[in-house]
């Protein structure tokens, strides 16, 4: 018997847990400070009520023989589908319900969906970006290539034809850089992707926090339909990181080696995954009706009034950063030459504000530094007047 070797290849990553033990050591040495978190990656504000009164109902149906529910489907109940296909018309993207596979969130399926692929594909990720897509590929023994961003291309990597990839992980939003897409970017993806015959796995989790005229979905460029697959949480856009449920879009035209991947997906959700609850697919199906949308859109304005607070202060101060208009994320440049720890020390030690070193999302994160708006308005306000009075 031998374990899975290339589990020995994962580079540890303390980020979170250092991020932790360096707030904790502060804090009980200075226990008069109060120290402002913005390095929060989870929502705070509680599920919207059409929501809960929905996930309510859920429950009562179990309560009752008539009612009652046993497994569920594996891609999701016809509703739930139908109600994000409707989503999608919502904002001019067409896909057909039974393309729509409804999960138990994103980070399973932005993982998983590499069993429907050969482990000798090479991937290409961008870097700095969401730490799920590099591991989830080293733990299958797959190669990797980085593709950099950089103050340069504005944190969005674009490709390069010289290297070759078979399968491509974007995100956009870009977590953590807070970084968007527009149509004509993601236009050279889908045209780089249908040229190496690779697929592009789209994640498109902070798409709800979208203002400008920038994609929603990949599915909106021409060409996508043919090289990928989009994965999609409710996890930001209605709250549900503690619920848990994400859908997954594979439509049914693309195929590789004559093989359906949507086929070779449903056979493998069949397999290794018994669907989402019903009460937590009663919930997600009110995410989606029009009295749900306007109150999940309410939370995310309070977030996103949050990251214009961060957003006006770093332009008030003439950083360099991206995000914060498209995204929950703002991603900024350490001042005076500091690397991504040493300016968080700095703004704990000096401000007792929290955030995340931009060097534990990648090589290209160095000198770089996250903050979110998932704090509350009063404290995000506070944060902001402390990070200005430090630099004034
Ligand atoms: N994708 C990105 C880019 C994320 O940042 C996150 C969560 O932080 C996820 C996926 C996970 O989504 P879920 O909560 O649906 O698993």
């Amino acid at each position: 018997m031998e374990i899975n070797r290339n589990f020995d290849n994962l580079v540890p990553n303390y980020l979170f847990a250092d991020v932790a033990r360096k707030t904790n050591e502060y804090a009980a040495a200075h226990p008069e400070k109060e120290i402002i978190r913005l390095g929060i990656g989870d929502v705070t504000l509680p599920l919207s009520s059409v929501v809960v009164d929905a996930m309510q109902k859920g429950c009562e149906d179990l309560r009752y023989q008539e009612s009652f529910k046993g497994y569920p489907e594996y891609e999701g109940y016809d509703f739930v589908r139908q109600a994000a296909a409707d989503y999608y018309k919502s904002f001019g993207v067409s896909v057909s319900p039974d393309e729509i596979f409804i999960s138990d969130g994103a980070k399973s399926d932005c993982g998983n969906i590499g069993d429907i692929f050969s482990r000798d594909n090479t991937v290409l990720i961008p870097d700095p970006v969401y730490p799920v897509y590099v591991d989830a590929n080293i733990m299958a023994g797959r190669k990797i290539v980085y593709a950099a961003s950089s103050a340069e291309n504005h944190f969005l990597a674009m490709p390069d034809k010289h290297i070759h990839a078979d399968i491509i992980y974007l995100c956009s939003p870009n977590n953590p850089t807070g970084a968007a897409y527009n149509a004509e970017q993601l236009k050279e993806w889908v045209s780089y992707a249908l040229e190496n015959d690779a697929v592009i796995l789209y994640d498109a989790a902070y798409e709800a926090f979208i203002q400008d005229d920038l994609p929603r979905s990949i599915f909106s460029i021409d060409g996508a339909r043919e090289c990928a697959i989009e994965l999609c949480s409710l996890s930001k856009t209605a709250g549900f990181t503690g619920v848990r449920c994400g859908y997954t879009v594979i439509p049914k035209e693309l195929k590789r080696n004559g093989h359906s991947l949507h086929d070779l997906w449903y056979r493998r959700q069949a397999t290794k995954f018994n669907g989402v609850s019903w009460a937590v697919q009663c919930g997600a199906a009110a995410v989606f009706s029009p009295e749900g949308q306007r109150q999940c859109l309410d939370n995310i304005h309070y977030y996103r009034q949050n990251a214009r607070i961060l957003s006006e202060l770093l332009d008030s101060l003439g950083f360099y950063y991206t995000g914060g208009k498209n995204s929950p994320y703002i991603w900024l440049q350490c001042p005076n030459h500091m690397d991504s720890w040493t300016f968080f020390d700095f703004l704990l030690d000096k401000a007792a504000v929290v955030g995340t070193p931009g060097s534990g999302f990648g090589e290209c994160g160095q000198g770089y530094f996250r903050m979110t708006s998932f704090n509350s308005h009063e404290k995000t306000l506070e944060a902001a007047q402390r990070i200005k009075t430090l630099f004034s």
